[in-house]
């Protein structure tokens, strides 16, 4: 794909640069998108079944065994070309924010520095009851959930539930740093789940020259200054390289 000679000079210059990633960035390492993941032996489950505090007060060895499937289909793949060109990219602009609505924690592995999980992270829990985060975990118990150190209830994973709010104080930092940004690339997002599909919008409002890269079309294409389709994994090492010959 030719890249426009103006897109790659805005990025090399750019002094200060976010993105937002979506499931589709994570794809190429072969990590299933949240309707895909209910394949097989989920796929008899609505989301609200598995990914809701109603769900797991109801059922929490079921809520359990899906997340530990899910982390399982994660540690038995990698980041991909993409996660690691961001980090490249990461290196070369002054200021720069990594928002990712993913929970597999590939872009840290793949080497990014500055991460705001919007969504948290599949491998960190937290007590149902008193919220705090606990890191690791004894899974000896087999399909049940762990139990909480401090309180003995149950623990859940650290992930943003459907109806659940997003961290506040990572969802300020990401609007800020969306608001503060001369470029915005929004990857492999469909951008229909808010709040995180409104992020793109603050960072258009402030100036910001907008780049999507996707293969499909999304509600953000026709605001986006460029559109780059295709596979995040292909074109984000290209455009990397081409900003920065030297950095590959
Ligand atoms: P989504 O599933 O709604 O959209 C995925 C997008 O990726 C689509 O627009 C699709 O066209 C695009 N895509 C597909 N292949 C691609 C590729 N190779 N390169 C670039 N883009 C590609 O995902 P979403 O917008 O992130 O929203 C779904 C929610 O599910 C999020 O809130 C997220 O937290 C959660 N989720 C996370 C993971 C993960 O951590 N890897 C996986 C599944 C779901």
């Amino acid at each position: 794909m030719e890249i426009p000679s103006k897109l790659i000079q805005a990025l090399r210059t750019a002094r200060s640069v976010a993105v937002l990633t979506g499931a589709g960035i994570s794809k190429e390492s072969g990590i299933p998108t949240f309707r895909e993941a209910q394949t097989g032996l989920w796929a008899r489950y609505e989301p609200t079944e598995l990914a809701t505090p109603e769900a797991f007060n109801e059922n929490p060895e079921l809520v359990w065994q899906w997340y530990t499937w899910r982390r399982g289909l994660i540690q038995a793949t990698e980041p991909n070309p993409g996660h690691y060109a961001l980090a490249r990219l990461e290196a070369q602009v002054p200021q720069f924010t990594l928002i990712t609505q993913n929970v597999d924690g590939f872009h840290k592995i793949a080497g990014s520095e500055n991460i705001l999980e919007l969504h948290g992270n599949i491998f960190r829990t937290k007590c149902s009851v008193e919220h705090t985060v606990i890191k690791s975990w004894d899974e000896s118990q087999g399909d049940e959930p762990p139990r909480c150190p401090n309180c003995g209830e149950y623990l859940r994973p650290d992930v943003v539930w459907f109806c659940e709010g997003l961290p506040q104080d990572v969802l300020a930092a990401a609007i800020r740093a969306a608001q503060s940004a001369e470029i915005f690339l929004s990857i492999g997002t469909s951008a229909v789940v808010h709040p995180a599909a409104s992020i793109p919008v603050y960072a258009l409002e402030s100036g910001a020259v907008l780049i999507e890269i996707n293969p499909a079309p999304t509600h953000l294409t026709p605001y986006a200054t460029y559109v780059l389709a295709g596979p995040s994994g292909e074109i984000l090492p290209a455009l990397v390289a081409a900003a920065w010959p030297e950095s590959g």
